[in-house]
């Protein structure tokens, strides 16, 4: 008999652009579902004053951008209606109570409890209230909001990340699952959709621990078999603050813009803070290999940009062409693998591999470093002696020979100037394997250019 696969789930709300702290819980229950798994994408949008289209947007980009598709997509939004028989279910067995306070009633009451030194929990007062006490609240024009009684004792798991977890109920306020307007709340409507959508796991940052006791509650009211829970631990910038969806600077989207690598980022957000070391990957699937078999730590991770950019350039350099070709292509770059494997190793961003490609094919960059003019008698030559076309690999070796037996130039004073006048760029690509891209009249221009006279294409 073979085992049911497991259902994994992100369940972001579309309430900001995704950061990379959302990447790493992503990427934890996306990568273990690519080995045999299921992978549901839920957007938790039931917060209708704080959901954003563009924030939906934001965030099926993202996965596209990393290349995972999801197994099944749903929205909140649309599944009211299940959430309103789980509602009912519970209410009928009088686990939910209605309860009238304001914002403003709660907050001095958790506030009095502190003072007192008792612990901010929820009393319970609305548990007393009679038909006619609740008549008349409702008289004054208070509409109830919905609470969930918690089980009395204390509840465990045993967390895939962390152990054995125990919190006592008792510690907590019975949670709101529905508002005064009639909408539910995450606490709630993620748990019957983990029920209703057949989750088996559910892996999620630290700051849900306590949730977790909750919904596992939850669970055993609906008489749902709960899903395995495992809480990683938080990234935080480098400053050791936690990060917010608000907070721009690390956005997927922003670092999309900056044109770090994707592959990097998964391979950054899953591996730092981990048993496992940040290390440049091949593919997504090399990737899961890796997450299976990893423990994050117990401490928050904090998240080292220059470390990111390192780690992007690492990626890029070790891609094959086919894993970039159609991105090559929209960035209007030929050359077919010849050019990628040239040029790959030089790369910060592939943005960059475009400019090479138009420094090769078109023009010089227009802050193009020029040659020392000291260097002129040199660039002449060298101009003379151009061979004939075709050019290939072994063109630049009997080219810069010829140039050096003429001149006495060699090494660094050779080649320094040349690769100045001909690229406009200090470093870069072995010119063997560029300089046939360039070709013979772009270089005679650009060596013109710096002081070396045109040749005409008969001479040798
Ligand atoms: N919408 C919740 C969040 O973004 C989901 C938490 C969960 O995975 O249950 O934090």
């Amino acid at each position: 008999m073979s085992a049911r696969p497991d259902v994994y789930r992100f369940a972001p709300s579309p309430t900001g652009y995704l950061h990379l702290g959302n990447a790493r819980t992503l990427l934890l229950n996306a990568l273990p579902a690519r080995q045999g798994g299921r992978f549901i994408l839920r957007l938790d949008d039931t917060d209708a004053a704080r959901v954003r289209p563009e924030f939906v947007e934001g965030i099926r980009e993202d996965l596209d951008w990393f290349g995972i598709v999801p197994d099944e997509e749903h929205s909140q939004s649309e599944r009211t209606a299940i959430y309103q028989s789980a509602f009912e279910r519970l209410r009928a067995e009088g686990r939910i109570y209605p309860a009238y306070e304001t914002p403003e009633e709660l907050d001095r009451a958790r506030r009095l409890a502190r003072a007192s030194g008792r612990p901010p929990v929820y009393d319970r007062r609305a548990l007393k209230l009679t038909e006619a006490d609740r008549a008349a609240l409702e008289a004054e024009g208070r509409r109830p909001h919905w609470r969930f009684r918690l089980s009395d004792g204390r509840i465990g798991w045993e967390d895939g990340f962390r152990g054995a977890q125990e919190i006592d109920l008792a510690s907590l306020s019975d949670p709101i699952l529905v508002r005064d307007d009639g909408a539910f709340l995450y606490v709630f409507t993620s748990v019957v959709d983990d029920a209703d959508l057949g989750v088996t796991r559910v892996i999620r940052g630290e700051d849900h621990v306590t949730n977790t006791a909750v919904q596992l509650d939850l669970f055993a009211a609906l008489r749902s078999r709960p899903p395995a829970f495992a809480h990683h631990n938080l990234l935080t910038t480098a400053d050791g603050e936690g990060l917010s969806k608000r907070q721009g600077s690390l956005s997927l989207r922003s670092l999309r813009e900056e044109g770090v690598e994707p592959l990097a980022v998964a391979a950054y957000a899953s591996l730092i803070g981990s048993s496992e070391a940040v290390r440049p990957v091949a593919s997504l699937d090399a990737l899961a290999a890796i997450v299976a078999e990893e423990r994050p730590s117990r401490a928050p991770a904090r998240i080292d940009s220059v470390e990111l950019a390192a780690l992007s350039a690492k990626t890029l350099h070790g891609l094959p062409f086919e894993a970039v070709s159609s991105r090559l292509e929209a960035l209007g770059v030929g050359g077919g693998e010849a050019f990628w494997e040239m040029v790959r190793g030089n790369l910060a961003t592939l943005g960059e591999a475009a400019e090479w490609w138009r420094i090769a094919t078109v023009a010089l960059k227009e802050n193009a470093e020029r040659p020392d003019p000291d260097s002129a008698a040199l660039i002449a030559e060298a101009a003379r002696l151009a061979p004939l076309e075709p050019w290939d690999e072994t063109t630049w070796k009997a080219w810069s020979s010829a140039v050096s037996a003429a001149t006495g130039a060699k090494g660094r004073a050779l080649f320094q100037p040349l690769r100045l006048a001909l690229t406009g760029w200090p470093h870069g690509p072995e010119l063997a394997k560029l300089l046939p891209f360039i070709g013979r009249e772009r270089s005679l221009e650009r060596l013109k250019g710096v002081g070396g006279e045109p040749a005409p294409a008969t001479s040798r």
